[in-house]
């Protein structure tokens, strides 16, 4: 189940079919200094993000960060330095 379609309730399986596959890691670095946010989302939250920004697509999401929030464990990942 993609992240944000999970919160948008929506019918899922009508929306994408049976197939789960289709779930792509994507990743938000600006929601915690340190981690960054590991999500599941379908090819067309996918693409919102990738056209909207991360900053509007939490903003067009809210519950998403009540969601990050309650389950750390499961989205932050520590953030890898790149030196
Ligand atoms: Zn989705």
């Amino acid at each position: 189940m993609c992240d944000v379609c999970s919160i948008k309730e929506i019918d899922w399986k009508f929306k994408h079919g049976e197939n789960k596959a289709r779930l792509k890691k994507a990743f938000l670095y600006r929601f915690i200094a340190g981690f960054m946010v590991e999500l599941e989302l379908c090819s067309l939250c996918d693409r919102e993000l990738f056209y909207n920004g991360e900053i509007k697509f939490l903003s067009d999401y809210e519950e998403l960060e009540g969601k990050i929030n309650k389950n750390k464990k499961k989205y932050l990942k520590p953030k890898i330095q790149a030196r």
